[in-house]
């Protein structure tokens, strides 16, 4: 079975958890844009599909990571020389990198957190971020929660709105992360988000004004399914748990949720291996979650001004469209909006966010930012990755999730500002 070699390659401990041992984190160098397009065919060929690219390469601002289990190490090693591609081995066993992520989350954790609330010294479970919201829903007099529909696995996908009005009155902005697993700094600065709005929205006249435009749409955790599996399992997966990809019961499990989506569904940069990081699943909208989000962004698609879906990492504000090298004819407009927003983003603690389009941080067809604009008509749509450039990965510790909360705030303050300005001509 062709896909089967995958089971060969992950390495497991005793206790069922993925250990990573001897996975080799590689970091790739680009000069320019023409490296970045060899790396990237050179990533894409057969052989390679089932390695775990982090990150493309940003000339002068971020190297490509890629994940190598050993056994796949000498082949792309050979391939990189030979093609002259510049590389370092920046951690020899990724199990070391993880280890010292759980020893840094080890302090919050042993403190217990009550039943409903919420702290930002730590990343929370999914039951402690569904008890969040439902005693949110209790006490907030702005927030309005929606179950809007289940997961593979049956767990409560949630949409909280935030507006003045309980009845749908205003344009709005959409907000969604947790799409990928294990991007779980995404998952805490969109409940930054909603809880700066509950803590805020008495006090403070500007927050008044952006709720007095708008209404936020928020799904702070898109994938609860992954989101709890790289909490127990393998905290380096990307994917649903979905098990569509099966073939004989001999394949692999889940889909990439950004490659899922009715726009360009299976064009380049997605993957039609089940085992592949970026498997974009055997139909487009196959999962639940995809259409759970969908069917909920259709209902209000006539109000939505802006669509941001939040990742990791990069610290940039990506721009539809990721399936092709063309780009759209209102490109200057979403360079614009995203030029405000990252100037406040980036103030904060001065570290740098900028705008980038899709396909010159790396091709990718599906996903749900070029649907939002090319499918439902959301002029303003974008993928935001947030902390960091490539220090810490995936694994952003602790005690920096109030500050990328922080910075989300800041840069979402200045987006209303700029949408407002736009709207009063
Ligand atoms: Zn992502």
């Amino acid at each position: 079975m062709l896909y089967a070699a995958m089971c060969l390659l992950k390495l497991f401990l005793a206790e069922g958890v993925a250990s990573y041992e001897r996975y080799r984190l590689l970091k790739l160098y680009a000069e320019d844009q023409e490296m970045v397009n060899e790396i990237e065919n050179l990533l894409s060929l057969p052989t390679f599909s089932e390695l775990d690219v982090w990150n493309g390469p940003r000339p002068g601002r971020m190297n490509g990571t890629v994940s190598v289990p050993p056994t796949l190490y000498p082949a792309l090693k050979k391939q990189l020389v030979a093609r002259d591609i510049p590389f370092t081995v920046a951690v020899h066993s990724l199990k070391d990198l993880l280890d010292a992520a759980v020893l840094q989350s080890g302090s919050a954790r042993r403190r217990t957190l009550p039943q409903g609330f919420i702290s930002f010294d730590r990343y929370l479970t999914y039951q402690q971020i569904e008890d969040y919201l439902l005693t949110l829903s209790k006490r907030c007099s702005i927030c309005y929660l929606t179950h809007i529909g289940r997961s593979f696995e049956g767990r409560n996908i949630y949409m909280i709105r935030i507006g003045r009005e309980s009845k749908l009155a205003q344009d709005g902005i959409w907000i969604d992360a947790g799409i990928h697993a294990r991007e779980w700094a995404s998952i805490s600065t969109a409940l930054y988000i909603i809880h700066q709005f509950y803590e805020l929205h008495e006090s403070e006249e500007w927050v008044q004004t952006m709720l007095s435009s708008y209404d936020f749409y928020i799904v702070p955790l898109v994938n609860p399914d992954g989101y709890e599996f790289t909490r127990t399992t393998d905290r380096m997966w990307r994917k649903s748990r979905s098990h569509t990809g099966w073939d004989d019961g001999q394949s692999c499990i889940g889909v990439d949720l950004n490659r899922n989506f009715d726009y360009y569904f299976g064009g380049r940069g997605s993957s039609n291996n089940p085992c592949s990081n970026f498997y974009t699943g055997p139909s487009a909208f196959s999962e639940p979650e995809t259409r759970v989000l969908a069917s909920q962004i259709e209902k209000v698609r006539q109000r939505l001004r802006v669509y941001l879906a939040l990742h990791t990492y990069g610290q940039l504000w990506i721009i539809p469209y990721g399936h092709t090298y063309r780009r759209p004819a209102d490109y200057l407009d979403m360079v614009r909006l995203a030029n405000a927003t990252c100037v406040a983003q980036s103030s904060v603690f001065n570290k740098s966010y900028i705008p980038v389009s899709s396909y010159e941080f790396y091709l990718a067809a599906g996903t749900a930012k070029d649907w939002a604009k090319g499918a439902m008509g959301i002029k303003y749509s974008y993928t935001l990755e947030l902390r960091d450039l490539g220090d810490y990965h995936f694994l952003m510790p602790p005690s920096e999730i109030e500050d990328t909360g922080m910075e989300m705030w800041s840069s979402l303050s200045a987006l209303v500002e700029y949408m407002r300005d736009l709207k009063d001509g």
